[in-house]
């Protein structure tokens, strides 16, 4: 049997209906019933008309909280690697917290890797690995971490679930896979790490303070940032029927000074260029609380 791969399906850039059906025509050795260049020239022309939008975290995404905390904890030359999931969306303004992606696991290595190389005066390492991806590949690096002594902070993202895939369980999910739930806690404590905390990143002070503490230490400091996936949650909310809050800016007290939107950036969150006030589109706002908490003239609040 021959296997054919890249010599037919292009190397670079994403997969479009076009590029999947040249290659498949290749393939099959077949002129599929369509005309390629006429799909490839509409498809290019519809994307040119379409307002660029940039990729993001959904509205709500604990993750974007803990992003943000570790913007806010760390020094601004610090190091961030990281892992493979819906969170190397970090990587993009405003969060800007992903500074390397390269295989799952790597965000543990590559901490370590830099560790021991030195990291400079004035910077953390401090990377960040999705709970499934942790029981994935994260084990073997951190065991290797921890025996070697390394020195930075890993933060755990726990939402619970495997979001990018498709929200399957892991073996950390409340009900675990088939059988028991593994703690993620319990295993760095038992792999020997120096510091381990759970932290809701929910509460973004709680989660800055944590990372404050663990900075102030050496050694392997895992802080656990658990809360459920935004989507699942809203998910199920509205399969049964439930409502959430809803948030709103006071345009009394919104001061215009857009660190909702440049340093904390919920998709849910839009400028008003003629008022020059922020505010928040309500079919879009999961009702987490996180813009109210990062507004520093206390302008969001929960819609009566
Ligand atoms: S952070 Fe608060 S004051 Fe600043 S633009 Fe947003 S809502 Fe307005
Ligand atoms: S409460 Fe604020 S941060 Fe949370 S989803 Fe709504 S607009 Fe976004």
């Amino acid at each position: 049997m021959k296997v054919h791969g890249k010599d037919l399906v292009p190397r670079d850039f994403e997969l479009t209906p076009e590029k999947v059906a040249r290659s498949l025509s290749a393939f099959l050795k077949v002129d599929l019933p369509l005309n390629l260049e006429d799909l490839e020239k509409r498809g290019k022309e519809a994307s040119s008309l379409a307002p660029p939008v940039p990729p993001t975290l959904c509205p709500a995404c604990p993750h974007r909280n803990t992003f943000y905390a570790i913007r806010k904890a760390a020094t601004p030359r610090s190091i961030f690697p990281s892992d493979i999931g819906c969170y190397t969306l970090g990587y993009f303004p405003p969060l800007k917290t992903v500074d390397t992606t390269v295989d799952m696991g790597a965000s543990i290595s590559i901490a370590h890797g830099i560790s021991i190389a030195g990291k400079g005066e004035g910077r953390y390492v401090v990377a960040t690995i999705g709970d499934s991806t942790f029981f994935h590949t994260g084990l073997p690096a951190l065991a290797n971490a921890v025996s070697n002594g390394s020195d930075f902070i890993l933060v755990i993202l726990d939402n619970g679930t495997t979001a990018m895939t498709g929200h399957q369980p892991n073996p950390g999910s409340p009900e675990g896979m088939r059988g028991k739930r593994i703690s993620i806690e319990e295993v760095a404590k038992s792999m020997g790490a120096d510091y381990v905390e759970v932290v809701d990143p929910y509460d973004i002070k709680a989660l800055e303070n944590a990372l404050k503490n663990a900075l102030s230490m050496r050694g392997v400091r895992v802080i656990v940032a658990r809360r459920d996936c935004a989507l699942k949650v809203v998910s199920e909310k509205r399969r049964k029927g439930e409502s959430w809050d809803i948030y709103r800016v006071d345009e009394s007290k919104c001061t215009g000074c857009k660190v909702c939107i440049n340093a904390y950036g919920c998709p849910a969150i839009r400028w008003d260029r003629e008022k020059k006030k922020a505010y928040i589109d309500e079919e879009m706002c999961w009702g987490c609380g996180g813009c109210a908490q990062v507004c520093p003239y206390d302008a969001i609040e929960v819609k009566k």
